[in-house]
């Protein structure tokens, strides 16, 4: 693929943008109001503080594939962390030793789930470069997510300078050879000892780096559960070991919703999550993946787990569609991935109509019924491009083609463009190199 613009070439459909502040200007906006609430000698957040304070015990990297990182709870050597009070503002940010925090037991985040995060990941590149996948979009994101539930704002570019730092001093040890790839979780929490429901007067924001096995991929070695992070003794056993086919879901039965318009669903906060546990839960003793969320009476296909989700087709007059969810009324979380699949496929495949709307449950049973349904597939920086090959929906068995053994093309040709830019076999404005440092 040659070097292409991000430009959309579609008019934008509303998007969080419009009702959200995530212009550039309304993120200006967000920034002034938080320093305007607070003193005027409040300090923003400032990369060029940082303090490093060097972790004196470090640790062994495990062998890839081994438990320790099917486990999903092996970190690396240091995590960065940047405090937040309501007097001072920000406090200078610090790379130190990763470890337990001291909060007490009254903090905000503990009752009021005051709580978002972000998910992205790190890529040794053939070249043996480090690199972030649109890391500017998980800046802006951030943002978003804490402004949505009262949390400081910053400034996202030096947001991102401290995760490019951080980056830079973890990539050499814990990803040294091409072709790996390490999660990075940044998480904002309340942390004020007080129990009164009001906003956020103090704040901890913090980096963190795991070890993650590669979930797109069936491994043969290690084949576990997909989503659920294994008991770390427990090596994978054969019980758990699914078919290499594709993605299971299971559609979210009508007493349960993820998210509704005017809510939250578009925010990457830990409330998301916590509630939709129990459906997650029920999938996996049943078999399947993920939950579908569905919305509505009219059933309307919203995402899968923490995944945006697509569907190819044919129209009834025979054109070929890629189709998801819009964003309009905030349902849905505005994936990274998500975004770029939708930029990739206007810009390279003029025979396919990329629309973003509304659809529900029925058209995909009838576009399955008339032979039309020709791929779905989860996409999500955890899952990567993960192809469905089954949907159970109130009864019903729907069986993509996936599901008898016809290889998901489509999808693969995108995940396979996707990572080629990730990992540096592409040059991209989208693949952010990093720039390291040894220790
Ligand atoms: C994080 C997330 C996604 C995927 O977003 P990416 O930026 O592509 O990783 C989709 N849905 C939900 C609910 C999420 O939390």
């Amino acid at each position: 693929m040659a070097p292409v613009a991000i430009t959309p070439i579609s008019p934008p459909s509303p998007t969080l943008d419009d009702t959200s502040k995530l212009t550039k200007a309304g993120t200006q906006t967000i920034l002034s109001e938080t320093v305007s609430n607070s003193s005027p000698a409040v300090a923003d957040l400032d990369a060029s503080k940082l303090i490093f304070t060097p972790n004196l015990n470090p640790k062994s990297v495990p062998a890839p594939n081994s438990p320790e990182v099917w486990s999903q709870n092996y970190t690396t050597d240091h995590m960065l962390t940047a405090r937040w009070t309501e007097q001072s503002g920000w406090e200078a940010p610090e790379i130190r030793p990763y470890g337990p925090l001291s909060i007490m037991p009254t903090a905000s985040v503990l009752h009021y789930a005051t709580e978002c995060f972000e998910g992205l990941k790190a890529y040794r590149g053939a070249d043996g470069k480090a690199r972030l996948f649109r890391p500017d979009r998980n800046a802006r994101r951030f943002l978003q997510s804490a402004t949505r539930i009262s949390l400081p704002g910053f400034p996202p570019e030096e947001f991102l300078k401290l995760l490019k730092k951080f980056v830079g001093t973890e990539a050499p040890k814990w990803i040294p050879e091409p072709g790996q790839f390490i999660y990075i979780r940044p998480t904002m929490i309340a942390t004020a000892p007080a129990l009164g429901v009001q906003k956020p007067r103090e704040a901890l924001l913090y980096i963190m780096m795991v070890l993650f096995p590669p979930l797109d991929e069936p491994s043969p070695a290690a084949a576990v559960p997909k989503s659920l992070p294994a008991p770390s003794t427990q090596t994978p056993t054969q019980e758990t070991k699914r078919p290499a086919a594709g993605m299971r879901l299971l559609a979210s039965s009508h007493d349960m919703i993820r998210a509704w318009p005017g809510g939250f669903g578009n925010a990457k906060v830990g409330a998301n999550y916590g509630p939709s546990l129990v459906a997650q839960g029920e999938a996996r003793s049943r078999g399947y993946d993920q939950i579908l969320w569905l919305f509505g009476d009219e059933c309307f296909v919203t995402e899968a787990g923490g995944s945006n989700f697509f569907v190819l087709w044919k129209t009834p007059e025979g054109r070929l569609e890629l189709v998801t969810a819009p964003l309009g009324d905030g349902v849905i979380l505005e994936g990274v991935t998500r975004a770029s699949v939708l930029d990739l496929v206007r810009r390279t495949r003029p025979d396919i109509d990329v629309v973003e709307r509304k659809f529900t449950m029925q058209e995909l049973l009838k576009a399955a019924d008339e032979g039309r349904l020709l791929e779905a597939f989860g996409a999500g920086t955890a899952f990567f491009i993960a192809p469905c090959s089954d949907i159970h929906f109130r009864g019903v068995d729907l069986v993509l083609p996936l599901g008898k053994g016809v290889l998901a093309d489509f999808a693969m040709g995108i995940k396979k463009t996707l990572k080629d830019i990730m990992y540096g076999n592409e040059q991209h404005e989208w693949g952010v190199v990093v720039e390291e440092e040894k220790l």
